[in-house]
């Protein structure tokens, strides 16, 4: 079949697909009727009635799974969008959509633009270079971090059990979300003054054997099941609505960390394990700055000693470096360079993902790619309203009640599996132009990269709808649990209702959000096409696939955020 008679196939399987959508989110419907609770608090957006809500979390029946299964997806929901607004955004990003397929048509028929020139170098930048160069930043950073950190600790295991506790406010509604965002804006520097890695370093300083890494540790399946690990729990055992719970991940996290500090060398667990990290550090392909040697004749001549290297806790050689997901932007190497070889360049977004190409013959980050994909729209969906009714529907299909077991399922089959086999069809699909394409696994290896803007996307939408619809209660909330614990009782706040972000607004950030991924997925799939070097005739039709996966998963993805769907807080 060719793809352009497959293109007209797929545009009316997308307008299929549309209309079942449009009828399975009740946009017809009149304004969304909240699924507990006020509803005069919920059209307003405004509900912060944690009694109602959260006081009957059950953390006995959580452990056994099937209470707190229904628990994570019966939280109360927000305001929606309203239908003009939800129309006007659709059209517009099939018009985005439609307007990318046709620039790429034009783009691959013109030559190549010349190669990116190098960027700025940040650290020659008058206050912030001298800042960033010098030791004591990171410890500016770190300190409060691990303030922050001891406080969630300690909140969650000592502080009353619900929504309202600081642990979940600080965790699931401030760091969760903007960790993402950090990760685009300035690649892994969270990952620099993370506690968990801290707290392992601190460890290895007074005792380790520092062994070498095991070859078995280096790849990506292992980040890639913990992290499949992690969020499957999160959803199954509420841990974003449990403090408890959260206290002991973070716990657990941090003693993960001290325990291969104290086997391994370096940041053995920042490297190779962290869940968070690990598969988050694909998203720093997206960061518009990366580490780079400004003149790599120096490292290959003048330089015995390769001292950034021995500084280096994460492994990395700056002159071989290919990508900044492995680097966390510490800058010991800058400070330990004789020769002030080393740039913190900026670049363009999404750089690394166009050029990176994996020597590795292993799917390990093709399929990481897939889980991202797969697991932010999984997510998405458990928190729509409307999830339980299709949890019912599947479930009696399966002849499954509702429960971790139906949800295993779908987050195995949605989660992992047909992400990996949508995204080996349209890699494939793509690479089928190439001269010399063949085989799935290298389609896979080429082109999966191209997608990942899409599920970073959607999964900074979807914590958009977090941090800025309950960001608000943060601070009160936070006032209110020092209040509890110092006896102070005048920190209280008075009990007004914390005003979030409008849902229009809310809802045309988000679309903005996924415009903007879809956009990094068209210029990363162009130069990748490009790069791979079939014919001219031919480059249009192997950008095609790419980009039509593309653009339905966003305008998907448009209608699922425009759906009400529950708070955290
Ligand atoms: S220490 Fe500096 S000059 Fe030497 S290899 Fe590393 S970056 Fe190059
Ligand atoms: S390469 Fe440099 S900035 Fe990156 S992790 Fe290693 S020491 Fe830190």
């Amino acid at each position: 079949m060719s793809i352009n008679g497959g293109s007209g196939c797929f545009g009316r399987g997308l307008a299929v697909a549309l209309f079942l959508l449009y009828g399975a989110t009740g946009f017809g419907a009149p304004p969304a009727q909240p699924a507990h609770g006020d509803a005069a608090a919920q059209a307003s957006g405004m509900d912060h009635d944690h009694d109602a809500m959260d006081m009957d979390h059950d953390h006995e029946a959580m452990e056994m799974g099937e209470a707190d299964h229904e628990h994570a997806h019966g939280a109360h929901a927000h305001g929606v969008p309203a239908a003009p607004v939800v129309w006007s955004l659709v059209l517009a990003s099939l018009a985005i959509a439609g307007g990318l397929i046709w620039s790429a048509r034009a783009a691959l028929r013109r030559n190549a633009p010349a190669g990116p020139t190098a960027g700025t170098n940040i650290l020659d930048l008058p206050v912030i270079g001298m800042a960033l160069r010098s030791r004591r930043f990171l410890a500016f950073l770190i300190v409060p971090t691990m303030a922050v950190f001891l406080l969630i600790v300690l909140a969650g295991l000592r502080g009353e059990q619900d929504t309202g506790n600081p642990a979940i406010l600080l965790t699931w509604i401030l760091w969760w979300p903007a960790v993402i965002f950090t990760f685009f804006l300035v690649g892994r520097v969270w990952c620099s003054f993370c506690p968990f890695g801290y707290l392992g370093d601190v460890a290895q300083k007074i005792f380790s054997l520092r062994l070498r890494v095991p070859g078995i540790l280096k790849n990506m399946w292992w980040r890639l099941g913990l992290f499949l690990a992690l969020t499957w729990l999160t959803t199954l055992w509420a841990l974003d609505r449990w403090p408890l719970g959260t206290a002991w991940l973070g716990l657990g996290l941090t003693l993960g960390a001290i325990a291969l500090a104290v086997v391994f060398e370096k940041r053995t667990f920042c490297r190779y394990v962290c869940p968070v990290g690990g598969v988050f550090g694909l998203y720093s392909m997206t960061a518009p700055l990366r580490l780079a040697v400004k003149d790599p004749s120096v490292c290959r001549g003048a330089c015995s000693g390769k001292d950034c290297f021995e500084k280096c806790a994460w492994f990395q050689f700056p002159p071989a470096m290919e990508r900044g997901a492995e680097c966390s932007l510490c800058l010991d190497c800058v400070r330990a360079c004789p020769k002030d070889n080393i740039a913190l360049r900026t670049q363009a977004s999404g750089a690394d993902l166009a050029s990176f190409q994996s020597h590795s013959k292993s799917l390990d980050e093709a399929s990481a790619v897939a889980a991202v994909l797969g697991v932010a729209l999984l997510q998405t969906a458990v928190m729509l309203t409307g999830w339980r009714g299709w949890e019912a529907k599947l479930g009696n299909w399966l002849h499954l009640a509702p429960g971790p077991t139906l949800y295993t399922i779908v987050y195995i089959g949605v989660g992992a599996i047909l992400p990996l086999l949508l995204l080996g069809l349209f890699s494939y699909t793509s690479q089928a132009q190439e001269e010399a394409g063949s085989g799935l696994g290298r389609a896979l290896r080429t082109y999966a990269y191209c997608f990942l803007p899409l599920g970073l996307a959607l999964h900074a939408a979807h914590n958009f709808h977090h941090l800025f619809g309950e960001g608000a209660a943060i601070w009160p909330g936070l006032k209110k649990a020092l209040a509890q614990y110092t006896g102070w009782t005048s920190l209280a706040p008075p009990q007004v209702a914390a005003a979030s972000v409008a849902p229009n607004l809310l809802f045309a950030l988000q679309c903005a959000t996924l415009m903007a991924g879809l956009y990094l997925t068209y210029r990363v799939a162009v130069a990748r096409v490009r790069r791979n070097g079939p014919r001219p005739e031919r480059a249009f039709r192997a950008v095609l696939p790419i980009l039509l996966f593309a653009g339905a998963y966003t305008v998907m993805n448009v209608f699922m955020l425009a759906a009400p769907m529950a708070h955290r807080h």
